[in-house]
């Protein structure tokens, strides 16, 4: 066996998070590094589902409502995001998917920035949907939009802007954007910033409320293991939640939601970010997943720390095993620049990936060229990064 395989051994025995795999349901001849597109079932969700619909539905019914706290669950479980994404409680809510909160958050953004500002930038290369809203909400809102790479942002932005859009990891390359220095050009040109947190939220710290991020969306069935189609959340800065006028005011977000008033009066605080009636189902799927966060060995920093370990470990046995010149990373060396993926060029990369799946090595492709690995610290051992790269060179001889 290779040193490299030795070595895997040696990191695995060191490694603080290794305890956690335990709580997630995976097979043991299978790696998954696909858990930024769907994360790994946590294993206490399926009891607390049956008990939500055996119980909370099943017996007490419309009782649940307020005894089992449905009502109250997109503030409190947004509470329980907050500390992920560096904000104290209460600017955090659940619920609708990630299209509708950038909808929601882009639309309330421009209305924000006032008069006088007639034009958004979005990060060109941002996931698709995101754009695809915001040119709708260019369109209702009178603003031109205009596409712009994120590090280009200081010398774009003016006082012609309203609102911008980035994303913090690029979906692709799994760059990380520099948040702090994006935002506060943003703030200084007097525009509001909204960021999409997708690929960050549960693999890196964020920090929104030290680095003065106006708003923020996120998905929560990547890294934050809510399951296919859990809810999205928006972050409001508290700043801004007397202001924030949701483009979706929906009654939910209503004052009096159950006065059943004609006149729409928005709710103070973040609740104005909720529009309907929330998915319970998923979203207490996701409350149960969310525990694993409060465990004394889970923490923001170790994710992190072991992502970046994680993440460097795949590099070098990459290097190591698969012939120069058969892979090319697309994704930043620097830690600095880095998410918690690996995005590897390579000629047929779709055929490629659909032989690592055959094989037990779960990744994804991207088009038109790109291999992604998705490392998910609280589950992923080193051994499982040395076989994945082992694959990868059987599958480029
Ligand atoms: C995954 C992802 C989305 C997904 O949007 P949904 O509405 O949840 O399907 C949006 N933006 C980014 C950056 C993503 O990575």
């Amino acid at each position: 066996m290779s040193d490299l395989y030795e070595r895997a051994r040696e990191l695995d025995a060191k490694d603080e998070l290794a305890g956690v795999r335990g709580d997630f349901v995976l097979d043991d001849d299978v790696v998954y590094l696909d858990g930024n597109s769907l994360g790994a079932l946590p294993a206490n969700v399926p009891g607390r589902v049956e008990d939500v619909v055996r119980r909370q539905w099943g017996e007490l019914r419309i009782r649940s409502w307020t005894e089992s706290g449905w009502w109250t669950a997109p503030e409190r479980i947004g509470d329980l995001i907050a500390p992920l994404v560096g904000a104290a409680a209460g600017q955090v809510v659940v619920g609708d998917s990630t299209s509708v909160n950038v909808f929601k958050a882009l639309v309330g953004a421009v209305r924000l920035a006032g008069e006088g500002r007639d034009e958004i930038l979005v990060d060109a290369a941002t996931f698709p949907t995101d754009g695809y809203i915001a040119a709708s909400a260019g369109r209702m809102t009178g603003c031109s939009v205009r596409a712009v790479e994120p590090g280009a942002v200081p010398g774009e932005v003016s006082s012609r802007t309203a609102a911008v859009l980035l994303n913090h990891v690029d979906y692709r390359t799994g760059r990380l954007h520099d948040l702090l220095a994006l935002t506060a050009a943003v703030r200084a040109a007097g525009a509001v910033s909204v960021w999409d947190l997708c690929h960050s939220a549960g693999a890196l710290p964020v920090g929104l409320d030290e680095h003065g991020v106006d708003l923020a969306v996120g998905c929560t069935y990547k890294f934050l293991n809510g399951g296919p189609g859990s809810p999205a959340y928006l972050y409001v800065r508290r700043a801004h939640q007397a202001a924030f006028d949701s483009p979706l005011p929906g009654w939910n977000s209503h004052a009096e939601p159950f006065g059943m008033r004609s006149e729409y009066e928005a709710a103070d605080g973040v609740v104005r970010g909720r529009v309907g009636t929330p998915d319970i189902l998923s979203m207490l799927a996701l409350e149960a997943a969310l525990e694993v966060w409060a465990r004394p060995d889970v923490s923001v920093e170790s994710v992190r720390a072991k992502s970046l370990a994680l993440t460097d470990f795949f590099l070098e046995c990459v290097e190591a095993y698969v012939p120069g010149g058969r892979v090319e990373s697309v994704t930043p060396g620097p830690h600095g620049e880095r998410g918690s993926q690996v995005a590897l060029r390579c000629v047929d990369a779709d055929d490629v990936m659909r032989r690592l799946i055959a094989g037990g090595v779960v990744g994804d492709f991207r088009a038109p060229d790109i291999l992604r690995f998705g490392f998910t610290p609280l589950y992923l051992s080193y051994a499982d990064v040395e076989r994945a790269a082992r694959s990868l060179s059987h599958e480029l001889p």
